[in-house]
């Protein structure tokens, strides 16, 4: 007969950022166990009040928002413009891109008012603006946000309601270098994450049809688009582009070996994914 870790155990645990090993530890008597969740309970706040000091003493900042800071130098680096646009989404724009009542994400958006919401994704302000800049600027034009994006979602481990979105565009390419364009891009935010591990699959997206998506061990970390598509008629444009949606907190969550989102995104239980009730 073994023992392993009880429900309350368990959780504690995943909160505190216990690793798999200790989570999935087992005993042989009921007093070994609850010896070894006093030992490691107090392993993980010593380590967790640690990172905590390490934030206060050398200046850092939580790593959503190191993490946010080396991507847009990296992107800036390679002709990519930063671009900031507001929150507050009008349903028209969502409608655009055909996100409308039978639409499954739909469902999962937050509405303010009646005609406006929390935007779920960056694309359509990213669309919006690109029309101008395309007129404005010689291609390829490069363009890139990073912002909070808002999703009704039965929680899970991968799911936030609130989320920070990285979304990058390139609008005028050969488009024959579309897919290796995707790669490169994948690549380049990948490696400003630190994540060596990942591979590119092809999906079926709900709003963009056949999409190629950044995966590392089951966890969707990106989802790509590309053009000519049925969406750029929308806003009266044409033409081959690529674009890549990431979660920050997802790259993080990966990269730190987390549990779940939850710890690495905006939130009064963590800082910086230390749990604050230690
Ligand atoms: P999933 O299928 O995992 O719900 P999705 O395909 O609906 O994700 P996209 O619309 O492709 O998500 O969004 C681009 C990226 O944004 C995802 O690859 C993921 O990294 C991140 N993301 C999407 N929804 C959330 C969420 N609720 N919480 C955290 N990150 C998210
Ligand atoms: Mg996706």
């Amino acid at each position: 007969m073994s023992y392993l870790w009880t429900v309350t155990q368990q959780k504690r645990l995943s909160e505190l950022n216990a690793s798999e090993t200790q989570k999935d530890m087992s005993f042989p008597t009921l007093i070994a166990r609850e010896a070894a969740f006093k030992k490691v309970e107090l392993l993980l706040i010593h380590e967790g009040k640690e990172r905590l000091n390490k934030l206060r003493n050398e200046t850092r900042r939580p790593a959503l928002c190191e993490l946010e800071a080396r991507l847009v130098n990296a992107l800036t680096g390679i002709g990519f413009v930063q671009v900031t646009t507001p929150v507050i989404l009008s349903k028209s724009l969502l409608g655009k891109m055909t996100i409308t009542d039978e639409h499954a994400l739909f469902s999962q958006v937050f509405w303010l008012e009646e005609n406006k919401c929390l935007r779920p994704m960056l694309a359509p302000n990213l669309y919006y603006i690109l029309k101008d800049l395309l007129r404005l600027w010689e291609k390829p034009v490069r363009i890139f946000e990073i912002g909070s994006c808002f999703r009704k979602e039965s929680q899970g481990n991968n799911h936030l309601n609130e989320f920070t979105m990285l979304n990058l565009v390139e609008w005028g390419l050969p488009e024959e270098q579309r897919h290796e364009r995707i790669a490169q891009l994948a690549e380049t935010v990948m490696e400003t994450a630190g994540i060596a591990q990942y591979s590119l699959e092809q999906e079926t997206s709900v709003v963009y049809g056949d999409t190629i998506d950044v995966v590392h061990k089951e966890i969707e970390l990106g989802s790509s688009a590309m053009g000519p598509h049925f969406l750029d008629g929308k806003w009266g444009m044409t033409g081959p582009w690529v674009g890549i949606g990431f979660g920050l907190e997802r790259l993080l969550m990966v990269k730190e070996g987390g549990q779940n989102v939850r710890s690495m995104g905006k939130s009064l239980s963590y800082l910086d994914g230390v749990r604050l009730n230690i």
